[in-house]
């Protein structure tokens, strides 16, 4: 047993990042004794690049809306910009004016969460590494590099590439978007305020290029208010035969001279499949990335993360079960993120050009865009109808192939929706309806 760590604690969180902090935090708050073990140095834990977050998911998760500088900016107009060898004249294909994202510093975030935990009673176990079980002692004791760690309940935190507490399956390669990100000086503000200019966007607003390595791939690029940094974000399915978001970056970086030398970021994979069909075991949760927890339209796991982290911990303050917690979270939470994964894999299926046709046919409709941005379903309101009822008739007109397509995607993404709400409360059904949910993401 580890010196100084209780020999029994009520949780072992796995993680430090975003996701386990924040639930180590919520479950002292709620009295229980809880211990977080972390391979890496606290102060490297987690994300380390600037990341866009709902405001309501800090909201939903009872943390504090981030502050400057945690705060980067936003929410602010985003543009959404096709590339130029796509389209004649140049200029959003698309403005979200409104919506609910803001750009957040991760390393602070991640600091605030633990040290939130740390003021709630966490003893966090730094540069400790678990490897597993302990020799037969499956679900009640830990491996790690100091010694054994024994708990009544085990959160794995630990991310995609950790500590695989449930023996998860591995993700597949094309569900897995290889992302980067990072935060450069301006070596030239006047080039670019001219670069954001030539695209229709603005210091403070965020210009996102799309379909520029395949349908599921992006390239945001904010510049800050006070023209002082560039925040450079990518994203692709490089299992599909494009850059990955590291070498993307790198091209935009080396490209364009008025980006300076680089500040901070990181590049990293996301799961991009839908969450695990189980969440639990009878001591043990899947929590965040470690649990494919993400929103895989875009690849964001922090607000989805924090939101599940909650749920967990006030389920087991009241008493409940893990596997309460798993059957309400998949009814509600995985509802929302498997109907996403339908609209991801239809993207992922597209090009470059597809994506311009699809632009161009009006049937990305800014309310839609503006939902899948903030995390939400999107709502059929009548407003909504009268703009999207002859955009698609246009496109069905116009463009049969595709709008044929992105129909069956959305239905089949209310389908999945409405057989998340279904999830089956008695565990021997999982595997036949993660069957079915499969049946419908394959289209
Ligand atoms: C470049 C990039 C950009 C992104 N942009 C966004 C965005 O804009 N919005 C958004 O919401 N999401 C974004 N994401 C995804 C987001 O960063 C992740 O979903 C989120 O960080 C997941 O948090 P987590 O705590 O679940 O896992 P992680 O952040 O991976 O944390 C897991 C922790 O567990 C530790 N660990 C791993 N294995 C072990 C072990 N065996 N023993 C002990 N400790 C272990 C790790 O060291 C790590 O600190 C982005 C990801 C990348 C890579």
């Amino acid at each position: 047993m580890l010196a100084g760590v209780p020999s029994q604690a009520d949780v072992v969180v796995v993680g430090a990042g975003a996701t386990g902090a924040a639930c180590a935090a919520f479950l002292a708050e709620a009295g229980l004794q809880v211990v977080c073990v972390e391979r890496r140095a606290l102060a490297q834990a987690g994300a380390r690049w600037v990341n866009g977050v709902p405001r309501a998911a800090f909201q939903q998760a009872g943390v504090a809306l981030p502050e400057p500088p945690e705060h980067r900016g936003g929410p602010s107009p985003f543009h959404l910009v096709l590339p130029r060898e796509l389209v004649c004249a140049r200029g959003p294909a698309a403005t979200i004016m409104e919506h609910d994202v803001i750009h957040v510093d991760m390393r602070h975030l991640v600091a605030r969460l633990q040290a939130r935990a740390a003021k709630a009673g966490v003893r966090f176990l730094p540069e400790v590494a678990v490897h597993g079980w302990a020799q037969g002692q499956a679900e009640t004791s830990l491996a790690t590099d100091a010694g054994e760690l024994r708990a009544r309940i085990f959160v794995d935190a630990s991310g995609l590439t950790g500590a695989r507490l449930l023996e998860q399956p591995a993700v597949a390669r094309a569900d897995l978007c290889a992302a980067a990100q990072a935060v450069h000086e301006l070596a030239d503000r006047a080039a670019a305020q001219a670069f954001l200019a030539e695209v229709g966007g603005r210091p403070g607003e965020s210009v996102g290029f799309v379909g520029v390595a395949g349908g599921f791939s992006v390239l945001n690029v904010y510049v800050d208010h006070e023209l002082e940094t560039v925040s450079i974000l990518t994203g692709s399915i490089p299992a599909l035969g494009h850059p990955s978001g590291k070498a993307m970056l790198e091209r935009f970086v080396r490209e364009h001279a008025w980006v300076g030398p680089p500040c901070f970021g990181g590049s990293a994979a996301i799961p991009l499949r839908r969450p695990y069909e189980r969440l639990t075991s009878e001591r043990v949760a899947l929590l965040g990335d470690a649990g494919c927890q993400v929103f895989s339209a875009h690849g964001s796991g922090v607000g989805a993360g924090l939101i599940a982290a909650r749920a967990l911990a006030d389920t087991l303050a009241r008493g409940g079960t893990l596997r309460q917690w798993e059957v309400a979270w998949q009814r509600e939470h995985g509802a929302l993120l498997g109907a996403f994964d339908a609209l991801r894999r239809f993207t992922q299926q597209l090009d470059g050009a597809s994506v311009a046709r699809l632009f161009a046919s009006g049937l990305m409709e800014p309310e839609l865009m503006k939902a899948g941005l903030n995390q939400e379903q999107p709502q059929l309101t009548l407003r909504a109808l009268r703009t999207q009822v002859p955009a698609l008739w246009r496109a069905l007109r116009d463009e049969p192939a595709l709008a044929t397509a992105m129909l069956s995607a959305a239905a089949r993404s209310r389908m999945v929706a409405a057989l998340y709400a279904q999830y089956p409360e008695e565990p021997r059904q999982v595997p036949a309806w993660s069957r079915a949910v499969d049946w419908l993401l394959r289209g």
